[in-house]
């Protein structure tokens, strides 16, 4: 993947730091992943995104790491992976 589609991809890919709280994102607006109000608030994921792409920057939902974003950042997705299963762990 060329560096700038990549970080289109990433403007387009949700953060799961601010998915799980927007708090939890300390990059704010500086965050190269997408911060949306609407999609956190809805749990289903967004077909188009999930199928090729979407074009709606303002899509209410949800957008997740995809699997070509995932290859070329290991590490990374390593990381949101392991975040996304403590998530999904009820707490206490
Ligand atoms: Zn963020
Ligand atoms: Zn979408």
């Amino acid at each position: 993947m060329a560096a700038a589609e990549e970080d289109a991809a990433k403007k387009d890919t949700d953060c799961v730091y601010f998915l799980a709280s927007p708090l939890t994102c300390k990059k704010g607006n500086d965050c190269e992943f997408r911060h949306s109000e609407n999609a956190r608030m809805n749990p289903r994921d967004c077909w188009y995104w999930l199928h090729s792409k979407c074009l709606n920057r303002d899509c209410a939902f949800r957008h997740p790491v995809r699997k070509a974003f995932y290859f070329s950042n290991p590490a990374f997705c390593e990381e949101i992976v392991t975040l996304h299963y403590h998530l999904s762990q009820p707490s206490g």
